[in-house]
């Protein structure tokens, strides 16, 4: 039994061998999430975004009419997202973790079906294009009243990575979003960080954009008076710091590599 609606193109699924990798990959990484969780004393288990981009939509299927169920898909490019939002189920939901160009921001929020998140916010101007754009959606297109954004915080202050910078930059950049646009409801902060710290994080040894995060989070909290369901969530750890993540007491992980593998050139990726 296949969740594709009659007008969706029909979508293959993969070879049974690559089948069988995705979702013995998934379940890894699922029970190292569940072990993670035990060790860290949390009451539930963070939510698993698994990172599809540059992979093909028959992978996503897979996962997604497993009997594992997989429902939350991450995504860089935005392209890629609306292409594959159309040729998937509206069960799936899908999170935009990439760099955002404003250019694209509108139809990002206006046209991506079944749209959950949005991850990368790093300005006002961006986030009021989002904003715009999710009130001009279609009823088909699938979401909920509002859209979810995280604003993505530059932790580890190197210039290759986007973000706010922490402190009051991402106080007003928050504050903006929950007093200037209607339509997005602010869900959380969202940081990548460094490649060396992340290697470096062990159970042992704490992760420094982790911590900064989670600092810069009560900051927000505290500053905008966000309590209980409002509270804003931590999205951080991938394939090489996630349990790390989750001992730092992340509510977020997203995964790509662990699960789908190595990623071709991205001018080598196809969706169908
Ligand atoms: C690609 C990507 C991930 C997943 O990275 P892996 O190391 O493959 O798990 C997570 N978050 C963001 C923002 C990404 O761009």
């Amino acid at each position: 039994m296949t969740s594709q609606s009659p007008d969706q193109p029909i979508i293959m699924p993969p070879s049974a061998a690559r089948t069988t990798t995705l979702l013995a990959n998934l379940a890894a990484v699922t029970s190292r999430i569940t072990s993670a969780t035990t060790k860290a004393s949390l009451p539930t288990p963070p939510r698993l975004v698994a990172v599809s981009k540059l992979k093909p939509a028959s992978d996503i299927l897979a996962l997604h009419d497993s009997p594992a169920g997989q429902v939350h898909f991450g995504e860089n490019y935005t392209d890629e997202l609306l292409a594959k939002s159309r040729l998937l189920p509206l069960t799936i939901k899908w999170h935009m973790i990439g760099g955002l160009q404003s250019n694209k921001c509108k139809a990002l929020a206006r046209d991506t079906r079944a749209l959950w998140a949005v991850e990368s916010v790093d300005s006002e101007k961006k986030a009021s294009l989002l904003d715009k754009g999710w009130s001009e959606r279609k009823p088909e297109v699938g979401g909920q009243e509002k859209l979810r954004v995280f604003v993505q915080v530059n932790t580890s202050g190197e210039e290759s990575k986007s973000g706010v910078e922490p402190g009051e930059e991402v106080v007003a950049l928050c504050r903006f979003i929950v007093t200037q646009c209607p339509r997005l409801r602010l869900q959380g902060l969202m940081t990548i960080g460094a490649i060396a710290r992340s290697k470096a994080t062990t159970p042992e040894n704490e992760n420094e954009d982790f911590l900064c995060l989670k600092e810069v989070r009560g900051r927000v909290n505290k500053e905008l008076g966000l309590e209980g369901e409002a509270q804003l969530e931590l999205s951080m750890g991938m394939s090489s710091d996630f349990e790390g993540a989750i001992l730092q007491g992340t509510d977020e992980v997203r995964v790509g590599t662990t699960i789908f593998g190595d990623r071709p050139p991205k001018d080598q990726a196809t969706v169908l």
